[in-house]
């Protein structure tokens, strides 16, 4: 199984694609659970990157590279997921070095494309529960079975408190300005597989496993 790195806007469904490999064996780095994991902690640390999360900013190049780098070293030869890491060129730069010291080459980069609307729709509609799951109330496939509550663990589900229209702008438009050259850095490199992410998830979670295989 080859490993996958999402590239993506908000809520284009990393996290239900994501969810759908874990049970396939694949390990999931999250740069941005790993980010609320800090802040939950209430250190120093925690409330600076929280400040930056809430904004819509994005944290430090070097904090996450850090996570990433530590993460990556820990996990032997299982296949892993990157959800939400690169997020600009300097971080695909520093990953393609990480990938040379672990020889990791056995990977392809998935490009989920949503538009600025659907992004938004979907980012207002996202619940989550602190297992990790993710759903979305503005679509039909993806409602939790009872309403506020985790399918797979039964806690309650909330809102992300960065899932709002401010924020959305501003982390939008961080996407756009980085998306591209992050896109072209793949091309060359002949990993990038860009995916329709208006397509339900079952057809997209075909579509990626055909792609990974
Ligand atoms: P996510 O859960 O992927 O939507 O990320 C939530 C927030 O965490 C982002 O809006 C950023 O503030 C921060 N974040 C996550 N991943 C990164 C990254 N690779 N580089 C910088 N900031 C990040």
């Amino acid at each position: 199984m080859k490993s996958v790195i999402f590239i993506a806007p908000p809520a284009a469904g990393k996290g239900t694609q994501s969810d759908i490999l874990k049970k396939d064996g694949y390990i999931h780095l999250s740069t941005g659970d790993m980010l609320r994991r800090e802040v939950s902690s209430g250190s120093e640390l925690g409330v600076y990157i929280n400040n930056l999360m809430q904004s819509g900013a994005l944290v430090n190049d070097d904090i996450v590279n850090e996570l990433i780098v530590n993460n990556l070293s820990a996990l032997g030869n299982k296949p892993f997921i990157l959800d939400g890491y690169p997020r600009n060129l300097a971080q695909a730069e520093n990953l393609s070095n990480i990938f040379d010291n672990l020889n990791i080459s056995n990977y392809e980069v998935i490009y989920l494309k949503l538009s600025e609307n659907d992004a938004l729709k979907r980012t207002l509609g996202r619940v989550t529960c602190k297992c990790g799951k993710s759903y979305n109330l503005n679509e039909e496939s993806l409602k939790p079975r009872i309403a506020g509550v985790c399918d797979d663990c039964g806690s309650e589900l909330v809102t992300r408190n960065d899932d709002n229209p401010e924020s959305f702008k501003v982390r939008f438009e961080t996407y756009i300005n980085n998306a591209t050259p992050l896109i072209q850095y793949y091309e060359k490199l002949n990993k990038l597989h860009e995916i329709d992410a208006l397509n339900n998830s079952f057809a997209i979670s075909e579509e990626i496993k055909g792609i990974l295989k």
